[in-house]
């Protein structure tokens, strides 16, 4: 027997719809480009959303076409996430920070025909636009007066695109698995992969990543997303707050700014807020030396990679901030698991306590994981044993864009971390797959040796990889940077005794003046692994 209830289609434009009228005065406030400080209301963002969406209309937009935007996060962005995915077309969020030679991939891959950006990103775009043969037309993200002089053809600003738009536009009926946006992962391997959204993905998404026990949100919030609208689905932030009423405040192309991140915070009455590690690093650095405080400032969640304890620590004692852990990944949509403590953990002692705040969280409804080791058998929840984190759910990927599937036989997608998961449901991350050590059918968590490695107070940056070994298979190589001092390899190493199992010591140390990054700012063990392919352990 079959449920009698509606089939409603979950689509972003219902999101749209029920903000405009439920809570159309919840407020917006921008930092952009030409603009320190832009202010209106949901309602304001709507009715120019619709002008916008009249003129992409004129140039003629259907369904399925993929429009592309480099744009920081502020309220034109915000109008472009609602008007391309509510007309049919599917927005396409492209990471300026990519090498020039991937965004020209992305761009073309995805076979984007209008480019909006922010004129900050004029000089790449002038560089590109020969090699971007299937882009028509480029839109700057300001008004006529702000125009940046450019080589830039046909160029058009966005502010004289929508005016004399009418206010008026009636939203095409959507199904619920149209596509409504694309965002390629970075690709630390091979060529960037695009994952595409769908309506009914980004809808329950919302929902999901709202709850009380995840980011919180409600009429009560007031939201700074620093994760940037062009990355992993800027974690979904630009759905679920004008969805649950949450004012939001957004910093534009000053999101690195201690100062004007502190303002905002004091200004604006910001209660929560979310970004990667090294922006909290950044901004309780700032609020250290300039002795301010940001007494609205609840919680920060933070995720993208580890949080360091002294973040966690700082934060609590000296601005009464609690900062959660967050894990996902652009397949993700991108929230898979939210670290906020059970009653019972929080009376637990100081260490045991961080020991906890230090894990990545416990999935949200939504998402399905299995842990499986390397044989593909589930691992048990017992917070030791770690293996391969696969999820599944109706926010995760089902393959990549022009790719076809990657689930496997089960139905899961991979997602290339390693983790545990303890008896309450908190999941930990100890490395990713390929990174991990696999000595002897024992698999070494690269993770757990780098943090034991700084911890050392002479060094400053580590790194440790698998190097091949004749009869372990692999076994861990410790690469390190120094602080201004010098330590020696055997000095190092005794570092590590008592702290891991004996077989997981690093068999050598090489110190070098600086480790590989990407175009993320995460770690490139490719690079490294590429360099020290040939090494041969004494
Ligand atoms: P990319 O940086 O490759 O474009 P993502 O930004 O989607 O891709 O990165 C997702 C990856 O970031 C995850 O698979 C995981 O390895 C890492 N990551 C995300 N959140 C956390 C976290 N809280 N702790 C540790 N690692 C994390």
């Amino acid at each position: 027997m079959k449920g009698q209830m509606m089939n409603v289609p979950l689509t972003i434009t219902e999101i749209m719809r029920h903000a405009d009228r439920v809570n159309g005065d919840t407020e917006i406030v921008s930092v952009t480009y030409d603009n320190p400080r832009h202010r209106y209301t949901l309602s304001d963002a709507f009715s120019r959303t619709r002008q916008l969406a009249n003129a992409l209309k004129s140039l003629g937009l259907k369904k399925g076409q993929r429009v592309a935007t480099l744009a920081w996060n502020d309220y034109r962005h915000l109008e472009l996430y609602y008007a391309i995915s509510c007309s049919g077309g599917v927005l396409h969020t492209v990471n300026p920070r990519l090498f020039e030679q991937q965004i020209e991939y992305i761009i073309s891959h995805a076979e984007d025909t209008i480019v909006f950006f922010d004129p900050l990103f004029a000089p790449l775009i002038e560089k590109l636009q020969s090699k971007l043969a299937t882009v028509n037309h480029f839109i700057a993200l300001t008004d006529h007066a702000h125009l940046p002089e450019s080589q830039i053809e046909n160029l058009l600003d966005y502010e004289s695109f929508i005016a004399d738009r009418s206010t008026v536009f009636t939203w095409p009926e959507l199904e619920e698995d149209d596509a409504s946006s694309l965002c390629y992962t970075s690709g630390t391997t091979g060529h960037p992969k695009g994952v595409l959204y769908s309506h009914r993905s980004t809808v329950l998404h919302s929902l999901g990543s709202a709850l009380p026990d995840a980011f919180g949100l409600s009429i009560d919030e007031c939201v700074m997303p620093i994760v940037p609208m062009f990355h992993v689905n800027g974690w979904g932030l630009a759905y679920s707050a004008p969805m649950t009423g949450t004012k939001l405040v957004m910093p534009g192309p000053k999101m690195a700014d201690g100062a004007t991140l502190t303002e905002l915070i004091n200004n604006e009455g910001v209660t929560m807020t979310a970004g990667v590690p090294v922006v909290w690093l950044m901004l309780l650095e700032h609020l250290k030396q300039s002795e301010l405080q940001v007494p609205s400032l609840k919680r920060i969640v933070v995720g993208g990679s580890a949080c360091p304890e002294v973040l966690i620590r700082e934060f609590d004692e000296l601005f009464n901030v609690s900062m959660h852990h967050a894990w996902g990944m652009t397949e993700m949509s991108p929230l898979g698991t939210f670290n906020k403590l059970k009653p019972k953990l929080r009376s637990l002692a100081d260490e045991k306590k961080m020991g906890y705040q230090l894990k990545q969280g416990r999935i949200v409804f939504g998402v399905d994981m299995r842990i499986e080791d390397w044989q593909g058998n589930q691992v048990p929840w017992d917070g030791h044993q770690f293996g391969s984190v696969k999820v599944r759910g109706p926010w995760i990927a089902s393959g990549y864009y022009k790719q076809g599937e990657s689930v496997d036989s089960n139905g899961y997608f991979d997602t290339g971390d390693v983790a545990s998961i303890d008896p309450d449901g908190y999941m930990q991350i100890t490395d990713r797959s390929k990174d991990v050590i696999k000595s002897g059918g024992e698999w070494i968590s690269s993770i757990e040796l780098e943090n034991i490695a700084v911890g050392h107070p002479d060094i400053k940056e580590a790194a440790v990889i698998g190097v091949s070994h004749n009869k372990w298979g692999e076994r861990p190589l410790l690469i390190a940077v120094t602080h201004d001092v010098t330590v020696t390899e055997s000095e190092l190493l005794a570092h590590f005794d008592g702290k891991v199992a004996k077989f997981c010591i690093p068999d050598a140390v090489e110190f070098i003046n600086e480790l590989p990054h990407t175009a993320t700012g995460k770690l490139s063990k490719k690079d490294l692994r590429d360099h020290f392919k040939d090494y041969v352990l004494g």
